[in-house]
Formats: structure tokens, sequence, C-alpha cells
């Protein structure tokens, strides 16, 4: 049989994948990759575990076997998606991995014995697959547990029996859920659900899968003969909302319905034979390959690029303004275990910067995110103050007050004053020049832009903007900064509207222009959330507030000589209709829920619009502006065009990006 992937290389013989040893009469197969921080399934693993394999088989006194992992924060973090990547056109090499995980993972589910998969770390798509063969499973109460099949984010599906598997461990309405959105639960959602039939300390791992060695295996799945009454209607409701979020633009989800359909009711076997089919379909589809490429822009944005100058961490940070956006990025660094002291003018506003604060905390308890021991550590970390305080211990301050220049340039250089000379300033400015900010500064080399977006604790993008005087040392320390603290740093040149800013607003600014032709609110959002944005534009508008966005259109017409403003903004902003702030702006809203459209633009309307193809003409003002972004070299590479509108607005994933989409879909 060929392996997946390269042979078992010179350095890692010798270094076992798998170390077995018996404790007890149980067998204890503990997976440890060598020279690598993480588990994956990839061709060392399948060799060792089919050797360990071929040796439980022929032992006579064994009670059971036990999978436990010895990394730190990883069981078994799925499949090598490097291999597989390289290979993805290569479809008799898939089918063999297909194959060959199926294989693997039904020998472990006809063992004689009890088998256990101990759950510590991470166990996502094909850890969970080897699990689910497992008899039973039981996980560590850590919050790195996380367990999960995120294979459909990758426009794939679980090929190495998840799909087959899941449904018949917890049931058709739990399982279908989970395959459809590839969340990834916490240790105790896992055990509401019944995908881990206990939940214990990571000290008690070991010794308690030992016990559970002497429990018989049950298919939890308590009703199978309910799954034939109710399947029709789940399968129903499954696919309605499948196509209300996507619209039919992902077919991964659709197959996975499909798959998980026919496969309840037949013999296993015929049902994984439909996962491999499936799989072998989406890895050819363009949505499959956006979505790898996009993952693999993630992780190098994670990890990468390895900084030329080593930098001293930024542990201590403090935030200067507690409004919308200050509150929220104090929030999510001390999240992240580092000290932060929030800063604001007056008492009340610091009260309410905490306010908001202390409800992201609890949404995350609520949300399984965090534990409370986690959040009373967190907010240990949180300090408040006004006025002026000194700032000698912090590495870092975080400029985040109005939108005003003169008041940006007061505080930054009192913020400075204070700041010992090695520490960096920034500002969360979202369109003012760093460079022009960075002029009444003394030290202009530690100058930079930290731009987070709204709101900080959903988007994971944060564009560093680096102005004229901006030193390289000081890049490199931001860019450590941000991925310490879990975002995605794009590195961005100071230029007007930064670079998601620059391609949104002629976007926003020309769906306004159709309005104002004649083009009905819903036409124009419905054509562009079929096209794959996760709202339309006019709904996008209510929601950053129409003064909001017409500052920075108009900003953006002063500073770039091609961006014009259609004449009729200036009627819309007199309304006084600014959005869902106003309760209405495009749409009516009531408590910010949307009621219907706002009739009240109607009369700045045209009466006979000229018909065209609306999201091909909103598109290409955005690929028409990536490509002056690329001309001006405002991101370094076009990779960090797509990476940056994906993950700062949400930009149809499938397509790859607004510069994938020039390029691919013609
Ligand atoms: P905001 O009005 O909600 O908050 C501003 C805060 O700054 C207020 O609490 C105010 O009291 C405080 N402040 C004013 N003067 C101060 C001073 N001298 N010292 C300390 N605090 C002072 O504003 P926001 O929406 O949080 O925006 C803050 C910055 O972030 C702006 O530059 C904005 O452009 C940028 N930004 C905003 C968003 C957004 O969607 N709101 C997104 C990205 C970036």
């Amino acid at each position: 049989m060929r392996w997946w992937g390269p042979r078992i290389s010179d350095t890692h013989r010798g270094m076992p994948m798998i170390d077995f040893k018996i404790n007890n009469g149980v067998g204890i197969a503990t997976i440890d990759q060598p020279k690598s921080k993480a588990n994956i399934l990839n061709a060392e693993f399948f060799e060792s575990l089919n050797l360990l394999l071929d040796s439980v088989e022929k032992y006579e006194d064994l009670k059971g076997l036990v999978f436990i992992s010895a990394k730190p924060s990883i069981f078994l973090a799925g499949a090598d998606l490097v291999s597989m990547r390289a290979k993805l056109n290569d479809q008799n090499w898939l089918g063999e991995v297909v194959s060959l995980g199926q294989k693997t993972f039904n020998r472990i589910e006809q063992l004689k014995i009890p088998t256990v998969a101990a759950i510590h770390g991470a166990c996502l798509g094909g850890g969970l697959e080897l699990a689910l063969a497992c008899s039973h499973r039981i996980a560590s109460s850590d919050k790195c547990t996380k367990i999960g099949l995120p294979e459909v984010m990758l426009g794939i599906l679980p090929a190495w029996g998840g799909t087959t598997r899941l449904p018949k461990l917890i049931g058709l309405t739990k399982a279908l859920p989970a395959i459809l959105s590839g969340k990834a639960y916490a240790p105790q959602q896992a055990r509401k659900m019944g995908i881990v039939s206990e939940v214990c300390y990571k000290e008690n791992l070991k010794k308690s899968a030992i016990d559970l060695c002497s429990k018989k295996r049950t298919w939890n799945n308590p009703c199978r003969s309910l799954q034939w009454l109710i399947a029709p209607i789940v399968f129903y409701f499954a696919r309605k909302t499948i196509m209300r979020q996507t619209r039919g633009n992902y077919p991964a989800p659709l197959k996975i319905i499909e798959v998980v359909k026919k496969g309840i009711f037949i013999d296993k076997n015929k049902s994984l034979d439909l996962e491999r089919k499936a799989f072998l379909n989406l890895s050819q589809t363009k949505a499959c390959k956006n979505l790898i490429r996009i993952f693999f822009l993630q992780e190098k944005a994670k990890k990468g690029p390895s900084p030329a100058i080593n930098t001293k961490p930024i542990e201590s940070i403090a935030v200067i303004g507690a409004g919308t956006m200050g509150a929220g990025i104090a929030h999510w660094i001390s999240s992240r275990g580092k000290n932060v002291l929030l800063k604001d003018i007056s008492e009340e506003a610091v009260a309410s910067g905490l306010k908001k604060i202390g409800k992201l905390f609890i949404s995350a308890v609520l949300g399984y995110k965090m534990d409370r021991s986690t959040v009373r550590a967190c907010l240990g970390k949180l300090a408040t103050a006004k006025n002026n305080v000194p700032l000698d211990n912090r590495d870092l301050a975080i400029e985040a007050v109005v939108e005003n220049f003169d008041l940006k340039t007061k505080v930054l250089a009192q913020t400075e004053e204070s700041l010992p000379e090695s520490s960096i300033l920034a500002t969360n400015t979202s369109a003012l020049s760093i460079t022009e900010l960075g002029k009444k500064l003394k030290r202009p080399d530690k100058f930079i832009g930290i731009h987070f977006f709204n709101p900080v604790h959903k988007m994971k993008l944060v564009e560093i903007v680096v102005g004229k005087e901006t030193s390289q040392e000081t890049v490199s320390r931001t860019i450590n900064f941000v991925q310490s603290i879990g975002k995605l740093p794009v590195v961005v040149k100071d230029s007007p509207g930064f670079l998601v800013n620059r391609i949104l607003l002629p976007y926003l600014v020309e769906a306004i222009r159709l309005f104002l032709h004649g083009h009905s609110v819903r036409a124009i959002d419905n054509a562009m959330l079929k096209f794959g944005m996760p709202m339309g534009p006019l709904r996008l508008l209510d929601e950053i507030g129409l003064d909001v966005a017409s500052h920075v259109a108009l900003d953006l017409k002063k500073r770039l000589k091609d961006f014009k403003v259609p004449s009729g903004l200036d009627e819309i902003l007199s309304t006084k209709a600014l959005g869902k702030k106003t309760n209405g702006g495009f749409y009516l809203y009531d408590k910010g829920k949307s009621t219907g459209i706002n009739p009240v633009f109607k009369k700045l309307q045209n009466k006979n619009p000229i018909p065209c193809d609306l999201a091909k003409q909103m598109v290409a003002t955005m690929t028409e502006e990536s490509r002056k972004c690329i001309l001006e070299e405002i991101a370094e590479t076009t990779d960090d065009i797509d990476f940056a509108m994906i993950m700062g607005t949400g930009w149809a994933p499938f397509r790859g990006g607004p510069i994938t989409h020039a390029r691919q879909w013609k």
C-alpha cells in the first residue's frame, strides 16, 4: 500500500510517533509526534497506528486500549493539510488517503477490547474521527480542550467516518448542526451533546480512561427508530437554513446533508463510501481551494513572518479612551492575560467602559468560551484611571479617543511624555494619517497605527499602519504583540483609508449611487448577499452610521484624486435618518431589529433606473480599488489584500478575496 505523504524520514526513525506501554493490563498508546508542537494525522501517524494495531490485535490478555497525547495542549489537531494542499489535484492520492483513514479507524472500532480516547487539548477533524471509532471518549476540563469537526470550513466534509459515526452516536438533531457548523466545542458542551461521556481534571485523565475500559461500548443514540420519523423534517429545515445562510454558494454543507441523509439508513461501509465520493467531489471545487488557501493565509498571519529583529515582548499596555473601541481593546487584551490600564477623562466614561467589558466577559462565560476563574484572573489584570497617571511600567499605549486630529495630537503628546522611551505609542485611528499625527511627537520612530475593527472581540483582523518615520523595530514588535493577543495582523502603508476602508468605501458609495439612480434597497442588498457578502451594502451603511461613513468618504474624496461621492449624499444626511442608531436609515428599526424599508429616501431616487448587473457593478469598484492598492504598494502582497478583505469585512470567502475573484471568476 502507498502511504499518504512522504515515507518516515531518517530523522524520525527510532523516534516513535506512538509510544505503547501496558498499565494494569490496559494498553496505553501515547501519541507524540517527534519534533513538533502538534500531533497531526499524517503518513507517519497512520504507519505507527497500523503497526500498533497489528500488535494489539495479537495480544490476548489486553483489557483495553487508551489513546492519549503527550502534547501539552493538543490531542490530535486534524489531517496533514500541507500534504493535502500540495496534492489537491491528485484524485488517486486523495482517494487513497481517505481509504487509509477509514480502514484504520474501522480497525480500531472492530477491536474486541474496549477502546478509550482520553482527550486533552485540541481534538479536531481526523482527531475526533479517531475518537469516534473508539468505544468511549473522555475529555479533560482544561480550557485548551476543544472538540469538533471543522472540515466544512475548508469546503470539505469529515470523510474518515465522522459524517457516518457522529449521527449514530449523538443522534441526527445534534450531529447535523455540529458537522454543518464546524464548531469546536468546549468539554462540558461536548459532554452535554454526548460526544464525550465524561469530563475530568487533566491530572485524572489517564486513570479515568483506564477505569472506562471496564465499561462496555454503547452507541448512545437513544431512539434510533425515532430518527426515521423526524429525519425528513430535520433535513428539510437543515437545507432551508443552509440555503438562507449561504444562498447555495458553498457546496460542502449541501453535500454533508446529502451524505448524512442517505448514510443514516444504510450499512456503515456504504455510508463510508458516500463520504469518500463526496470528499473527492468537494475537493475539486473552487470554494474548497479558496477556503484552504485562506486557512493557510490565516496560519501565516498567526505565526509569521518571523521577525527580523528579536524584540522584547509587550506585556503591559495602557488604553487611552474607554469608548466603544477603547473598552473593546482593553477587554480583549486583558482576556489574553496581559496587564491593561484603561484611561478616560471622567469617572462616568470609565464606568461605562467597564460595564461594556463586564458584559463581554459574562457572555464569554455563558458561551463556554471562558470559565469563571479565568475571568476573575483577567479582571485582576485590568486597572482604570481618569486623568493623567504615570505610565512608566507600560510597554505600549494605544490611543482610542474620538476621531479628531487636534484632540488626538494633544492626547498623543501627553501620553508620550508619561511613557518610558523604549515603549511604543499607537493610535487606533480609522482614517487620520500616522505620519501627520507623528509630526509633533518626540519619538515618531516609536509611533504606529494599530487599527482594530469593531466589534473588537469578533473581528480578528488588525491593520498595522506604518508611518514614514516608524522604525522596523517598532513594526516587528507590534506584529509580535498583535499575534500574541490572538489577532491577525496585516501590515499596511499609511495612506487614505489604509487598506480595508480604502476598498470598502468606494463599494458603499457605489451602492448609494445605484440607489439614487432608482434601484431598490432590496435589489441592491440582495445582489450582494447572493454574491456572498455577509450583509448587503445599504444594511452595512445603516450599521456603520451614514454620518460616520460619509465623514470617511469625504475624507477619501479630499485625499484621493479619483474618488467621487454622489451629489445626493448631502440630501440623504439632511433627513437625519442616519442608520440603526437613529432607528432609521435605508431600513427602519425598532429596538435594534429591522422592521422594513425606510421610505424617507424614496423621493431622492430617479424614477427609471437603467437596468444593470448590480453585483457586477459593485464588485467592480472593489476589484478596481484593490488593483490601485497593488500599484500603490499599500499592502505587501496581493494575498494580504484578499486576506484583509475577508477577515476585515467578511468578503465572500469562497471566492478567495477581491484579487482572486478578479482572476478566477471572469
Ligand atoms: P467613542 O466616542 O466611543 O469613544 C471615545 C472615548 O474617548 C470617549 O469615552 C471619550 O470620553 C474619550 N476621550 C475623549 N478625550 C479623551 C482624553 N483626552 N483622554 C482620554 N479619553 C478621552 O469613540 P470610538 O468609536 O471608540 O472611536 C475611538 C477611535 O477608534 C477613533 O479614532 C475611531 O476612528 C477609531 N475606530 C472606531 C471604530 C468604530 O467602529 N467605532 C472602528 C475602528 C476604529
